[in-house]
């Protein structure tokens, strides 16, 4: 009796396949690059393993083919290229030259420029945002700036000032809508302003302030996180904080804050007061005019959600 490969073997032969396969595999093995690829590794494949690696020849071969006719492809966007993997051949698909740049630009399109922030503002989302009552006002504010300004940015946007006690969440909400903005192809700067300040001073040896504050003061949009927190010098007051808030009011640039302490507390508090103890109240109210024209003053209240 004969065995099943001998029979198989009469059926292709009788139907002309075992013809077919071999023309198909001629053109394979002539193309130029294959030739090119077993010449290259021609130590490292026998004839058996060249002809356990055909199929893969043969998409190859198909697969480049397409690409080159311009029709759809297997994955588009991507190219064939043959490799050697444990003697046998392989297709590994690598992206196109015009593919690279259109993955470059939506990684450019999608960052998120954070300066100095925790970590927690990189996965801070509205999904996994707590919405409990507390929070309702701040949370509605947020969606109605991202309608407004992802609708029109021709026009002027207000932003969020955002306070309330320590860990009920400002920066996560600030950190939300940066990501959710960034998702939209909108680019936002975050900068955790008390650090920045430090930074600002450390670069004047270097000769680097100007740079650095024109990145933040010409930021599409721009998030100044914890304005307050710290004591300023008169410096950061009036060639910082100041240049940045009278750039972006001339500009009219969305502008978000968070504080600790309101609107109020922080004319009185803090901006009219510097590190030396001069009290500056005409500055201070030049600030505050400038906070006021940017953005909308909403108290965020509730629980510390810090771990403890
Ligand atoms: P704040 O800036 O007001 O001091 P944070 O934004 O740092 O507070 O929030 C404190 C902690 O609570 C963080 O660990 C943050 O991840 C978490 N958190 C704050 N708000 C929310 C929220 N709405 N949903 C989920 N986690 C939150
Ligand atoms: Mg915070």
């Amino acid at each position: 009796m004969e065995n099943i490969s001998e029979s198989m073997k009469r059926y292709m032969d009788q139907h002309q396949l075992n013809a077919n396969y071999q023309k198909l595999m001629n053109t394979v093995y002539q193309d130029a690059d294959v030739q090119a690829f077993l010449k290259q590794h021609a130590d490292q494949l026998n004839a058996e393993q060249i002809d356990r690696s055909s199929a893969k020849l043969y998409e190859y071969v198909n697969e480049r083919n397409k690409l080159a006719a311009g029709e759809t492809t297997f994955a588009p966007g991507y190219e064939p290229k043959l490799v050697l993997s444990d003697h046998l051949v392989e297709v590994s698909y690598q992206p196109t030259d015009a593919q690279k740049d259109k993955l470059k630009q939506a990684a450019l399109k999608r960052r998120v420029n954070a300066i100095m922030m925790p970590k927690l503002v990189k996965n801070a989302t509205f999904d996994d945002f707590i919405n409990d009552a507390d929070r309702t006002q701040a949370l509605q504010a947020a969606v109605a700036f991202i309608e407004a300004y992802s609708k029109d940015q021709k026009h002027f946007h207000q932003g969020l000032y955002l306070y309330g006690s320590f860990g009920v969440g400002k920066t996560y909400l600030l950190g939300a809508i940066a990501n959710q903005l960034a998702d939209m192809g909108i680019k936002t700067t975050l900068v955790h302003f008390p650090s920045f300040a430090v930074e600002m001073k450390n670069a004047i040896a270097s000769n680097q302030v100007a740079g650095r504050l024109d990145d933040v003061k010409q930021a599409q949009i721009l998030m100044i996180d914890d304005i307050g927190a710290d004591a300023m010098s008169a410096w950061v007051r009036d060639d910082i904080l100041g240049v940045i808030l009278e750039y972006r009011m001339q500009n009219e640039l969305p502008t978000f804050f968070s504080s600790n302490f309101s609107m109020k507390q922080l004319e009185t508090e803090h901006l009219a007061e510097t590190q030396k103890g001069d009290v500056e109240p005409l500055k201070a109210k030049r600030l505050m005019e400038r906070i006021r024209f940017l953005s909308q003053e909403i108290e965020m209240i509730g629980e510390n959600r810090r771990q403890k």
